[in-house]
């Protein structure tokens, strides 16, 4: 033991966090961080932190070796205190922690490093823009908001752990550097040295080897896994997140549904403390689509949508006629609070439907039992009394319509539907809204190219009674694929799979894999389904997502210790970097500068 600082000068005995009026008159052994240094009344405070909590030193400047010692200490230098637990005087207590009743008065202080001027405070409100955040992420988790997400994170994943190992699940690793896999995003790729030319990819998940482990009989699978995707990135997205990665054998949609309401409840009672009310219910895709535009809905806002095109009939305004004349349809939703959308509120939303694609926005305000508004005048008594009934629109209330095509309008609408709860400011933060959204199609088509594409991806069992048009109407055919969303967000996607190969290849036929391309790129897990495959089905909760849910937070950034930034960099390590030629030169690869 020394003080010089190399080497810890005695035993730590507490955490800040652990230092209340219980201890009075105990000698204590601390460590951590200066968080502030103030003089007062001829006496020197410091405030110590550490990760559990802050407590305040009282320097005596009497003591002339502590006095020395603590002179010149700045903000997030490491030091060692020695000292006695005591009350605070009665005007200096503060009852905002644990630690305010009382103070360490120091006895010893040994500097254990010293810190440059950190670029920015470490405060619970910083001001520092996000980017000097990342670059100095280490002094960015010091601060409390940030380190209490990572124990909430912590906390989250410890429960899932053992909810799953209560229930008979096995945490099974899987590899990192694959073959290809599958999600539809493109991959992360890594040279292989010893086999020139070829290359891993990084998993954008473990879709195929849990499937695989099911072949093993490993009835019951989980791993908290990194997933990889080199995507354009969003403001929920990033180039790896976490997920709970999840398998079991024997199994139908509705045990995944029930697995995955119980393991919400559990992390929601362990990161919140509330209990959430099970069965979440279930919508089929067609049908969220139709009342909310969106296959993701925010259902804390209301405002669902309906359909008008009866409701107008046999109108004589111009426009709506035309339209359902060439099989369009008219969709809306009422806004019940219309009176407070300002008209620059409604000109920026029109302006954002014609951004959709949108002709226009039709607005109609009741009043009374008749409409007000710009086009009004054109819609008779009757008309008018149809819209009110179909659109359920109330006094007072704004009916919002657009004209086109379906399902088009609905996204177009579901997209208005948002924009106008956010003007309006109507998200209840404190609600937590959970919704089953299944029936998926279980494919796409690229309206360009034609080409069919999955859905989710390309092991999802088809409806058994759809698997007769896999090659006459791909459109048509719904899967065994299900979502688990949030308050409009999306935390889980899974299906149950398809475990025979003859199904498993006229799947992938449709998508443009013939036989010969699937054994080359499937080739393993094709033949594991001839080995007694057993049925099968999962699902994956994004841990990021969930954790951002729990804490309130907006970024996915705030929740994962070092995130990339939008362009998918790395400040804090400067990831990614330019490698020596030398290491190029052993995977043979040389680099083509992009074109000026
Ligand atoms: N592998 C899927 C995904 O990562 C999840 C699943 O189907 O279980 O989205």
């Amino acid at each position: 033991m020394s003080d010089t600082g190399y080497w810890l000068p005695f035993e730590r005995s507490h955490t800040c966090g652990d230092i209340n009026d219980k201890r009075v008159g105990e000698t204590v052994y601390l460590m951590g961080w200066v968080a502030k240094v103030r003089k007062l009344g001829g006496l020197r405070f410091i405030d110590l932190r550490d990760r559990y909590g802050k407590v305040q030193i009282l320097v005596d400047p009497s003591n002339a070796d502590v006095d020395a010692s603590t002179k010149s200490l700045r903000m997030e230098d490491v030091i060692a205190v020695e000292g006695v637990v005591q009350a605070r005087p009665d005007e200096m207590t503060r009852d905002d922690s644990p630690s305010g009743t009382v103070e360490v008065a120091a006895a010893r202080v040994v500097m254990l490093n010293k810190s440059e001027v950190p670029p920015f405070t470490i405060t619970d409100n910083v001001k520092a823009n996000e980017d000097l955040r990342l670059k100095y992420r280490y002094l960015d988790l010091r601060r409390r908001p940030m380190a209490d997400k990572m124990v909430l994170r912590h906390r989250v994943i410890l429960a899932i752990r053992n909810f799953l190992n209560g229930r008979d699940f096995l945490e099974i690793e899987t590899p990192m550097l694959v073959r290809r896999t599958p999600e539809g995003a493109r991959d992360y790729i890594v040279p292989s040295r010893l086999h020139p030319g070829s290359f891993y990819a990084l998993p954008q998940s473990p879709q195929l080897y849990k499937q695989i482990l099911m072949v093993a009989g490993f009835d019951r699978y989980f791993q908290i896994a990194r997933c990889m995707r080199d995507e354009d990135l969003r403001a929920d997205r990033q180039p790896e997140h976490t997920q709970i990665d999840m398998e079991m054998s024997f199994v139908q949609e509705k045990d995944i549904f029930e697995l995955g309401e119980a393991l919400m409840s559990e992390i929601f009672r362990t990161g919140l403390g509330i209990e959430l009310t099970t069965p979440f219910p279930v919508c089929s895709y067609a049908e969220v689509i139709d009342r909310y535009g969106t296959d993701k809905p925010d259902r804390r806002i209301g405002m669902e949508l309906s359909t008008l095109t009866d409701a107008f009939g046999q109108t004589d305004f111009k426009v709506v006629a035309d339209a359902i004349g060439r099989g369009e349809s008219v969709r809306g939703f009422v806004v019940p609070d219309g009176n407070k959308l300002a008209r620059r509120d409604l000109d920026a939303l029109e302006a954002s439907a014609k951004a959709h694609g949108a002709g226009g926005l039709l607005r109609l305000k009741r009043e009374g039992e008749g409409l007000a508004g710009p086009v009004a005048k054109f819609l008779d008594a009757a008309v008018q009394r149809r819209l009110i009934d179909a659109s359920g629109l109330n006094d007072g209330g704004l009916l919002l319509a657009v004209i086109g095509k379906t399902p088009w309008v609905s996204h177009v609408l579901g997209r208005l539907r948002l924009e106008v709860a956010d003007r309006l400011e109507i998200v209840d933060d404190g609600k937590f809204d959970f919704i089953w959204i299944n029936e998926f199609p279980l494919f796409e088509r690229d309206d360009e190219t034609g080409q069919y594409s999955p859905c989710h991806h390309l092991f999802s069992m088809p409806y058994e009674e759809d698997i007769a048009n896999l090659e006459k109407d791909p459109l048509r055919v719904r899967a065994h694929l299900y979502d688990l969303v949030c308050n409009g967000l999306e935390l889980a996607s899974g299906s149950i799979r398809i475990h025979s190969r003859e199904l498993q290849e006229r799947v992938m036929a449709v998508t443009g894999i013939d036989k010969e391309d699937a054994a080359k790129r499937f080739g393993f897990l094709l033949d594991a389904l001839e080995y007694g495959a057993p049925p099968h089905g999962g699902i994956a909760p994004g841990v990021d997502r969930i954790v951002m849910l729990l804490a309130g937070c907006d970024s996915i950034r705030d929740v994962i210790a070092f995130p990339k930034t939008q362009k998918a960099t790395s400040l804090m390590d400067d990831a990614p970097s330019p490698v020596d030629p030398e290491q190029l030169e052993e995977l043979h690869i040389a680099i083509r500068p992009p074109e000026a």
